[in-house]
């Protein structure tokens, strides 16, 4: 652990697949010789938050889910680790005097913990990219006041922060998020229109949760990345493109004025992600497979195709128009997505679905508060859930 800061680190999401890879990597750097885990926070699988919490020695488990508040506790009983759930348990562990905090709880619901944490001043590893794109300036502001750093850990955002120069940043033209383009990449139109959730959270390459895999299978997910971009590294609309690359060993591009274009390469693997936002600004080691070139061979790149991909071409629009289009299309993308999963719509129903809600809120202004951020929300899952 020689190469990493010591540190004390809450995990938010700690049971999920980062969450789960974010302790994999604390284990590599040195475990509990390197660094103090703070709070955990799982959801409904108490019994590996309690497991993590035993073998980390945390000081805080929260589980979201107050009905497993008693389980929790009782699996914890005479470890002397405090347990809380629900909201409140959220908050909690996000105050907990932790210098470096891994916001990965999925959606929404990660909102409000990971900008207390910001708030206080904690440098935020952001996984959840769901922050930025319902409620970017505000988010942005939060860690200016808060004064900590503000750490991407969604692949194409790391792989842009590594080859970003913050004393070129007037010379970016363009960045180039890389897509792999999904299970679906070659599927005709109407072959999509048929697939289940089963097939759709195939990921060729990745390997990550349900929803996640989903929307990477509509390319929703990079719809999110193109507006998760946009506010991280203050960039307009026009200077987001993405590019299917479907071996993912090139993670994004930042093409600077002069004709250099800066990429980051590796295999994929979140936990070189996770690490580099846990060691910035050095680097760690970690025993992720190493890229063989020759193994490789070649590197494909194909234009997306935004008709049978309508999310790209959404997240353009909800750039455009701004206003609370951003929280609009995520929140009506979460519904729509809960639906698909649960088999109730189509898998191309979907972006109809979260088009049409952000053609009905299209004047609702951009967001002063949190609170308008929630109604934004609010109000696209109620005209969401009506469409279904
Ligand atoms: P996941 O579903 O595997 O894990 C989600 C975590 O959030 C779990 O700990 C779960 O218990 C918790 N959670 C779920 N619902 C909750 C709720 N209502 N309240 C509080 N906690 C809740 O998801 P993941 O793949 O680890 O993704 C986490 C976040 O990171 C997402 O925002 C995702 O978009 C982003 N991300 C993930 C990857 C990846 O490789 N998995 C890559 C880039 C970005
Ligand atoms: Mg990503």
């Amino acid at each position: 652990g020689k190469d990493t800061v010591a540190r004390r680190i809450t995990i938010l999401g700690s049971t999920g697949s980062i969450g789960t890879n974010t302790l994999d990597v604390v284990h590599h750097l040195g475990g509990r010789d390197v660094v103090e885990v703070m709070a955990l926070t799982g959801n409904g699988n108490v019994a590996l938050l309690a497991a993590q919490a035993r073998a980390t020695g945390a000081k805080l488990a929260v589980t979201a889910d107050d009905t497993q508040y008693a389980s929790l506790k009782k699996a914890l009983a005479g470890t002397g680790i405090a347990v809380a759930a629900g909201r409140s348990g959220l908050i909690e562990a996000a105050e907990m005097d932790a210098g470096w905090v891994m916001a990965a709880i999925v959606g929404n619901a990660g909102l409000a913990p990971t900008l207390a944490a910001a708030r206080r001043g904690a440098d935020i590893a952001l996984a959840n990219k769901e922050c930025l794109v319902s409620a970017g300036p505000l988010f942005i502001a939060a860690v200016r006041q808060g004064g900590g750093r503000l750490l991407p850990v969604d692949s194409e955002h790391n792989a842009i922060f590594q080859v970003l120069e913050e004393h070129q940043r007037h010379a970016i033209e363009r960045i180039i998020l890389t897509a792999s383009g999904g299970p679906f990449r070659q599927s005709t139109l109407s072959d999509m229109a048929q697939v289940t959730a089963d097939t759709a959270r195939a990921h060729p390459n990745w390997s990550m949760g349900l929803k996640i895999s989903i929307d990477s299978a509509s390319l929703f997910n990079k719809a999110l990345e193109m507006i998760e971009a946009k506010h991280l590294f203050g960039l307009q609309p026009e200077q987001i493109e993405v590019i299917v690359h479907p071996q993912s060993v090139i993670h994004s591009m930042v093409a600077y004025s002069d004709g250099s274009v800066l990429a980051q390469l590796g295999c994929p693997d979140m936990r070189t992600a996770i690490g580099y936002a846990l060691s910035y600004p050095r680097r760690c080691t970690l025993p992720v497979e190493r890229l063989d070139f020759a193994k490789l061979a070649r590197l494909d790149f194909e234009a997306p195709d935004e008709v049978r991909f309508p999310a790209l071409r959404l997240a353009r629009l909800a750039m455009q128009r701004g206003g609370a289009q951003g929280a609009v299309l995520n929140a009506a993308k979460e519904v729509a997505l809960d639906a698909f999963i649960a088999g109730r719509t189509g898998f191309l129903t979907m972006a109809s679905i979260v088009e049409t809600v952000m053609d009905e809120l299209s004047d609702l202004p951009d967001p002063a508060s949190m609170d308008d951020v929630f109604a934004a929300d609010e109000k696209a899952r109620q005209w969401a859930a009506g469409l279904i």
